[in-house]
Formats: structure tokens, sequence, C-alpha cells
């Protein structure tokens, strides 16, 4: 199994337990996402849970929805008006400690406890308010983990929302692993340095600011300056990267070729990276012959690059954008 930038350890998430198949919903069903299930779990060690049950509600048990105020919303029973707001709350706070080495969480859409936007939260006239709110176990973790990759699993059935999840839950696998190797501040310029061309594609704005922001990364300490860098990273990689971003990281790549190709060679590159701008090919198309031309021609500043190969190829993540 391929790890980029050779990871000590396959990636861990946190999940939804009842995304894995597990009968833990309120009427003993499941909610099993075979992306989930059988395609990621093979890249990564998921870490199941499901907080209502974590809590004591039981299976079966009596459903839950949110009520009240969108941004401060409470859970409570449907039938018997039970309010477990405290419980999962403090549930969340609780893994959220605990859990401090995973690189992401996926979390069921649409729940009171797991989902992460737009839920239900249903007023006193017994409609619920327009925009919804955010369930009370995902919202307690996430307040812990800000930098921390989320997404719920309907999202990721959209191939550009589920590369960029990847992609980012793989820089934080990445960065989690520098820590634990000891945080300096070359080990920050280095990570930056690898990172350069994903931030190109995912925000570029960003990746200028990210530059001048290490530009002065002697004047502070490390501890300080490394966590303000690596937030202010995996917001810019939350951007999605477009059909016009990635061209443009490509023709970067391309310049570190042109001495070593042919004229006919260039032409075919160009064809193939327009044929992808315009919609014609996916992204996999012109990575695939840029990659083969700096096998014949390697390059030691690309060949560390996270842009050339940000997770696993065998995800095909790239074969959809
Ligand atoms: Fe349990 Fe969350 Fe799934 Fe509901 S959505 S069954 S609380 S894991």
């Amino acid at each position: 199994m391929s790890t980029p930038f050779d990871l000590p350890q396959r990636p861990r998430l946190g999940i939804s337990a009842c995304l894995l198949g597990d009968p833990v919903r309120y009427n003993g069903g499941h909610k099993e996402s075979y992306l989930c299930s059988r395609s990621l779990a093979q890249h990564f060690d998921f870490v199941p849970l499901c907080p209502e049950v974590a809590i004591g509600l039981g299976i079966p048990r009596e459903a839950i929805r949110l009520v009240g105020d969108p941004a401060a919303p409470r859970a409570v029973g449907n039938r018997h008006q039970r309010d477990h707001t405290e419980a999962l709350a403090e549930f969340g706070e609780i893994m959220a400690a605990q859990l401090a080495d995973i690189s992401g969480y996926i979390f069921m859409q649409k729940s009171p406890s797991c989902g992460l936007e737009r839920v239900k939260v249903y007023q006193a006239n017994g409609h619920p308010v327009d925009g919804g709110g955010r369930g009370i176990y995902a919202n307690a973790f996430c307040a812990l983990h800000p930098d921390l990759p989320v997404e719920e699993d309907g999202r990721l059935n959209d191939p550009v929302l589920r590369e960029n999840f990847l992609t980012r839950v793989y820089a934080h696998a990445q960065w989690q692993a520098m820590r634990r190797a000891g945080l300096s501040h070359k080990a920050v310029i280095d990570f930056h340095s690898r990172y350069k061309y994903q931030l190109m594609a995912n925000d570029p704005v960003q990746y200028k600011a990210l530059g001048r922001l290490l530009g002065s990364i002697g004047e502070h300490p490390v501890d300080v300056i490394g966590p303000r860098y690596f937030s202010a990273l995996m917001i810019a990689l939350k951007k999605c990267a477009t059909r016009g971003t990635h061209s443009n990281v490509l023709q970067h790549l391309c310049g570190y070729l042109k001495r070593h190709l042919s004229r006919e060679e260039k032409a075919e590159l160009q064809r193939l990276i327009e044929q992808y701008r315009s919609g014609i090919v996916p992204l996999v198309v012109p990575m695939t012959l840029l990659k083969h031309h700096f096998n014949g021609h390697p390059d030691r500043y690309i060949a560390q690059q996270a842009y050339l190969q940000p997770h696993p190829e065998e995800l095909s993540l790239r074969n959809a954008l």
C-alpha cells in the first residue's frame, strides 16, 4: 500500500459508526456507505463511534431532533422531550481529547448528533428553520479540533469534495508525523516547500500569503509560528482546486521540463493540458504524461512535491476530476 511521503502508518479517521454498517441507529438499522466501508477502509484505520449509544441511549431508542436556536440548538427526544444536549456535548469533548492522533473525521449527514451542517432545527410551530444547524456531538468535537479535516458522508459522493477532503487528510497526517519527529523552523519551511504546488492549485492567494508568513519565521518561536502556519494551510487547502488553477500548476510543472523535451513532446503536453482545462479529459491524463517525463528527467524539487501524489494512487481520485 502506498503512503505518500512514507507515512509511518495509515492515517486514522474518526467515523460515525452507522456509516460502517454498525446497526446503531435509533431503529436498529445502519447507513452503510460502501465508499467508506469498502474503498476507504483499505487505506485508513477507522475509529467508529456512535455518540447516542455511547451516552447510554440503547438500541432501539426514541429518535432525537434538534429544537430552538439554530446557533445553539437542544437535542431532545421526539416523544418524551428528554434533553440529551449536555451528555452529547460532553461526550464530544471527551472524544476530542482522546482522539488527538486522528487525521480526519467522516460524519453522518442530517443527524442531530453527528451532522455537520444543515441539520433540521425545529421551531415551536413544528417547522424546521431555514439553514438548519450542526449536530451536538459534532459541534463539540470540532470546536476542539479546528484544524481537523471533517466531512459528511453525502458530500463525499462529489468527486471534487472527496479529493479535496482526502488531500487534506494526508496533509494533516504528514504534519502530525512531522510534529512527532520534532518541529523545527527548517521542518516547517520544508513542509511548505513540499506543498507549494498543491497550495497553488487550491488557493493561489493564500499560497503567497503563507510564503510571506514564513518569510519572518526566524522571528517567532517554532511552537507559535508552526501551529499558526498549519491552521492557515488547512484553511487554504479547504478551498477546492479548479480546472483553471490545476492547469496553471501543470504549466508551472512543464517549465521544469522545457530543456529536456522535444518540440513534439511539448506540443503533446500542451494539447492534453488544454483538453483538461476545457473538460475533455480528467486531470489524471496530463498528470500521467507529466510523471512519465519526470521519470525520464528527474528533478529533485519536483519529486518531493505533494501535488504529484497527494493521496494513494489506488484511490483513483484524479480520474474523476
Ligand atoms: Fe449513531 Fe451518529 Fe450514526 Fe446517529 S448518526 S446512529 S448518533 S453514529
